[in-house]
């Protein structure tokens, strides 16, 4: 059998072992340390923003982020409905409700119109939303002018989940920095790993040094343990901000490679008109394409016919995120759906996008996907 071909696994450099050899010969094998202090602050460089405080996981950040923005229980938040449970579920954590948006076309992302027709409705009801958060799904950033001009007019917080979107850019600026609060995630899968991890962005410190409070279980400046709130444990190892710093000298390599995946399927697969791709409407838009996404628009072959084609040749791909306003765990909340993450749902799949991909495995995912249109 071949080797599996994976959606996206890990891809160490080599640079990450030396910062983890440091904090095993300085014995800073704890939630904090020299790596914690240096990632954050390479972190804030590489985004350009000025607060940067790194956590357990991206789900955590959300969680944070909630809290400092005093989401209280009952409040509504509106979600994008195309995103991954980790962006939704902290909402429920908080007590509060989540409100699903579906996408637009051009995107993924959360429809902007849709958005303005929920604050209405809520504002109507005498429930202004609480928060907004707007996902940039597969690494593509959302519509983010309107967006941001409309949490602006109704004053509600924006929360930008840039899980999938490390080095993408909307109009040359990063995203994660364009909300009240940005976060990312460091997990086994994105686009670079700490094995787990995450981080919480602000250009406000005064948010940065309240999370980091909240995340080390709201420890007041006291020579023993006095506490005034209830905190948490979400700070981020030494040994794995150590992975990190590796990570981070290769993100901008990873951003190419990944973006050099896109445009090979696209060119191998330009002939074949059933295949639709995620792309960027224009050039404000800078994709780090962390997964290349594709939608299968016949009446011969689905998306599964292509999933179960890849995995008879040891081939991970995955359908997209099923949005969330379909997940049962969710069926009690209210949405504003268009149809379209149900479309993309049912008719996309998520191709192999792993960075150290090379040549002879791209050749076997193409071939699979020649075979299962041609059969
Ligand atoms: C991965 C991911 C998260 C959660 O990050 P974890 O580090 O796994 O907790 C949140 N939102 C989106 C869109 C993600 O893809």
């Amino acid at each position: 059998m071949n080797t599996r071909i994976y959606l996206s696994p890990p891809h160490m450099s080599g640079k990450e072992i030396k910062y983890v050899e440091e904090a095993f010969a300085t014995n800073w094998v704890a939630p904090l340390g020299p790596n914690v202090d240096k990632f954050e602050q390479e972190l804030a460089n590489y985004l350009n923003i000025k607060g940067v405080a790194a956590l357990s996981s991206g789900t955590s950040a959300v969680h944070l982020a909630l809290i400092l923005l005093k989401v209280n229980p009952e409040d509504i938040v509106l979600c994008s409905s195309l995103t991954f449970c980790g962006s939704v579920n902290p909402v429920v954590y908080v007590g509060a409700q989540p409100v699903f948006i579906d996408s637009e076309k051009s995107t993924w992302n959360m429809d902007p119109e849709l958005l303005e027709k929920a604050i209405k409705d809520f504002i109507k009801k005498g429930k202004k939303p609480k928060a907004i958060i707007l996902v940039h799904i597969y690494g593509m950033p959302a519509k983010l002018d309107e967006i941001k001009a409309i949490a602006e007019k109704y004053e509600i917080n924006l929360i930008e989940d840039a899980a999938e979107a490390l080095g993408s850019r909307y109009k040359e600026k990063s995203a994660g920095t364009f909300g009240k609060i940005g976060i990312l995630s460091f997990n086994g899968n994105k686009i670079i790993t700490t094995s787990g991890g995450g981080a919480l962005l602000s250009e406000n410190i005064d948010y940065v040094k309240k999370a980091k409070f909240y995340a080390t279980q709201a420890r007041e400046d006291f020579p023993y343990y006095e506490h005034t709130e209830i905190g948490y444990n979400y700070r981020l190892s030494n040994v794995l901000a150590g992975i990190g710093r590796g990570q981070l000298e290769v993100l901008n390599n990873r951003i190419s490679k990944k973006r050099y995946i896109h445009y090979k399927y696209k060119e191998e697969l330009k002939n074949f008109d059933i295949f639709e791709f995620q792309e960027e409407p224009d050039e404000r838009f800078f994709s780090n394409y962390w997964l290349t996404t594709i939608l299968i628009n016949s009446n011969k072959i689905t998306n599964d016919d292509l999933r179960i084609a890849f995995e008879n040749e040891n081939i991970e791909s995955r359908p997209l995120w099923k949005p969330m306003h379909l997940q049962p765990v969710f069926r009690n909340c209210i949405s504003y759906t268009n149809g379209v993450s149900e479309k993309l749902f049912k008719k996309g799949l998520c191709l192999p996008s792993g960075t150290a991909m090379n040549d002879d495995d791209f050749n076997r995912i193409i071939n699979v996907i020649k075979r299962t249109v041609k059969r």
